[in-house]
């Protein structure tokens, strides 16, 4: 597809980093592989938009893939920085802020009696995951396709297809070995998941789901689904893994928890917590965190771990999302969703807007999404279309349509305004597209 737009700083600046950088970017779907053109190199935010080297500004929503919660730059997030920066950046000592950090993930999230920071979500999984094992004594993992935890060799094996229920490794790189320990099932399947139970006796130690899925799109858990996992985990001996990377503090005060109250053992967080640092944490039912080292003999670590510039900045934003933060972020979601779904169903586009709590995104398909085989149905290429429309017309979105889109308490009237002015031009242009 030609693009009548051009970004002619970022175009450079991509040559450059494809040079010294595989692929031009440091994580692989900001390189617009999936939609195509040249990726926007960001230079500033603030509140709802971004500004490109080329100067053109945008609505943004993807909002760091989830972390800007109250759009970017926000003022008493940076001076939280600015203040912890000042008493310098890193001791490898235990400090007060990763302290309060830990205080305010446990007061708000019940099952968490003890939490431990990390810098990733990939890095929360893998130590959930490992704590699991130690603590079961058992090897195999139970997942689902299309959900993501993160680039765990044990968790990538992942997308959809018999060679994934197999358990064989989805990219070059994971071992046999490392993946055969890995059960991959269709999401929202309770059967597939008894099966899985009754195949594996005694072996599995944990299944791990994400708590509302947003990386096949957003796919939220049927009634029940989440649940009946934690009842069949209970029933077999098998630890009960949340991840919360994506919904955690996002989805309500104490995320997807806080949807459905459904208790997990061990629960996974980053995105939002962190304030856009790196800051991430698992934590969990306290008789199993104990095994934890120091405490106990599974071994997890980390140099930056609980950094205080990253814990101030999480702190900072988790104390700005009260009750009045998520009503306004729910409110501007709602209004997105509406907008989007007339815009398209006037063109006569196929779609369903899908939606869990704030966090939502469009399948260009009119046949219900319950997992990842159903969001692959999808009419990708009118995404493809729809998603350049929008960025010429200054909307970024998400550069695939396998993920989910943000908004933030920034998102004012102005900048839904702008969103709702691209809209007719980029329905019409999914309606026009051609495979
Ligand atoms: N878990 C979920 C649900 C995620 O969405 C992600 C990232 O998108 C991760 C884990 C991995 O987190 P990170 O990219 O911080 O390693």
């Amino acid at each position: 597809m030609a693009y009548s737009y051009e970004a002619p700083v970022s175009q450079s600046l991509f040559d450059r980093a494809s040079v010294v950088t595989p692929g031009g970017v440091n994580s692989p779907v900001r390189a617009f592989r999936a939609v195509g053109g040249t990726p926007r190199f960001m230079v500033s935010g603030t509140g709802p938009y971004l500004t490109d080297a080329d100067g053109r500004e945008y609505v943004d929503l993807v909002c760091s893939w989830g972390p800007m919660i109250l759009g970017h730059s926000h003022p008493e997030v940076i001076a939280a920085v600015q203040e912890a920066v000042s008493r310098g950046t890193s001791f490898g000592t235990p400090g007060e802020g990763e302290v309060a950090l830990a205080e305010e993930i446990v007061a708000r999230i019940e099952p968490v009696e003890q939490v431990r920071l990390v810098s990733s979500g990939t890095e929360a999984t893998m130590s959930a995951i490992r704590l699991a094992r130690g603590f079961t004594g058992r090897a195999k993992v139970v997942k689902f396709a299309g959900c993501y935890h993160g680039h765990v060799d044990a968790l990538l094996a992942a997308a959809g297809s018999g060679v994934a229920t197999f358990g064989l490794p989805d990219t070059p790189g994971v071992t046999g070995a490392t993946a055969g320990d890995t059960v991959v099932l269709p999401y929202n399947d309770l059967d597939a998941v008894r099966a899985a139970f009754a195949a594996h006796p005694g072996e599995i130690a944990c299944v791990i789901t994400e708590a509302s899925p947003g990386n096949m799109g957003v796919v939220p858990p049927a009634d029940g689904f989440n649940a009946g996992l934690k009842e069949l985990c209970a029933a077999n001996g098998a630890l009960y893994i949340s991840d919360e990377v994506m919904t955690g503090f996002r989805t309500s005060k104490a995320g997807w928890y806080g949807v459905d109250g459904v208790r997990p053992d061990l629960m996974t967080f980053g995105k939002v917590m962190g304030g856009g640092f790196p800051a991430a944490a698992f934590g969990g039912r306290v008789d199993v965190m104990a095994h934890l080292a120091p405490a106990g003999p599974v071994y997890q670590a980390g140099t930056l771990s609980g950094n205080p510039v990253a814990t101030a900045a999480g702190l900072a934003q988790l104390r700005l999302l009260d009750d009045a933060a998520y009503a306004k972020i729910d409110a501007v979601s709602a209004e997105l969703r509406s907008l989007v779904g007339d815009a398209l169903g006037k063109e006569g586009v196929a779609h369903t807007v899908s939606a869990a709590s704030n966090m939502f995104s469009v399948f260009f398909t009119d046949q219900p999404v319950r997992d990842y085989e159903d969001a692959k149905k999808q009419d990708v290429f009118r995404f493809t279309a729809f998603f350049h429309s929008m960025l010429e017309q200054g909307v970024y979105l998400p550069p695939s349509a396998f993920e989910s889109w943000f908004v933030s308490t920034a998102h004012d009237e102005r900048a839904v305004e702008r969103v709702a002015a691209a809209l007719p031009a980029a329905a019409r242009a999914a309606s026009e597209a051609t495979a």
